[in-house]
């Protein structure tokens, strides 16, 4: 069995990219027709920000145990949830089923760790870079971040919903991206950056930006990639 479950929509935009990395992954490791083997359960994006700005998250965590279930049901190997901000829930999918979840921060921490970058800047929603569970998550693996200062963490914020999340791609959007990333830089010493949004690599890319770029859409792809190439018996 080697059916990669993705719970997505958070937003679509992003988890197309998902789709289409994985397929060509599964074309440059398989070569000829390959293509990759997915379950995709997309959500209504919109309900989820809404619970999400009330603050209303044992609600969405029922909606992810839901679709997690639903993926175990159909028999995934394993389960990617295709948002950084939704692993704040994450312990309620692994709370729901037992088909390993392969999770997004501690994928992102391995290349970190793997890599040169020691204070990576952290760019996300507010709830990623703001609240404890993902910075933690990484920081139990020994990475440690940094964050944008307040109005620029706001800026960052209202792209990824007002306009990434709606499939608006502005170049300006791109150059105030590239200019916070310059300013942890020059007044951090900011050594790499986290695209720890799955729709930014929309926006920027390594092809941007000298220091290295841990785009974690790409990152969870090659992770799943990988984890359906060993055998079940080892996986599991
Ligand atoms: N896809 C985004 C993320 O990786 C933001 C949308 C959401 O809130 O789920 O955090």
């Amino acid at each position: 069995m080697t059916t990669i479950g993705l719970i997505g929509g958070m937003s679509w935009e992003s988890t197309a990219v998902y789709y289409r990395l994985l397929n060509e992954g599964a074309r440059a490791r398989g070569g000829g027709l390959h293509s990759a083997d997915v379950m995709l359960h997309s959500l209504d994006f919109a309900p989820i920000a809404e619970m999400q700005a009330q603050g209303d998250w044992d609600a969405a965590g029922d909606v992810l145990a839901d679709s997690a279930r639903r993926l175990e049901r159909a028999q995934a190997r394993c389960i990617l949830l295709c948002t950084n901000t939704m692993h704040k829930l994450a312990d309620r999918i692994t709370g729901a089923t037992r088909t390993p979840f392969l999770h997004l921060a501690d994928v992102t921490a391995r290349a970190i760790r793997a890599g040169t970058s020691r204070r990576p800047l952290l760019l996300a929603t507010r709830f990623t870079m703001e609240q404890r569970f993902y910075r933690d998550r990484l920081l139990a693996h020994g990475v440690e971040t940094l964050l944008p200062d307040e109005t620029q963490r706001l800026e960052v914020h209202r792209i990824i919903y007002e306009e990434l999340c709606r499939g608006r791609i502005e170049p300006g959007s791109k150059a105030r991206y590239l200019e916070i990333i310059g300013e942890a830089v020059a007044g951090q010493g900011a050594d790499g950056v986290i695209l720890g949004c799955t729709e930014i690599g929309l926006l920027i890319a390594q092809e941007d930006l000298a220091l290295p770029v841990f785009d974690t859409t790409r990152l969870h792809v090659d992770a799943a990639l990988d984890f359906i190439a060993e055998p079940a018996s080892r996986a599991a």
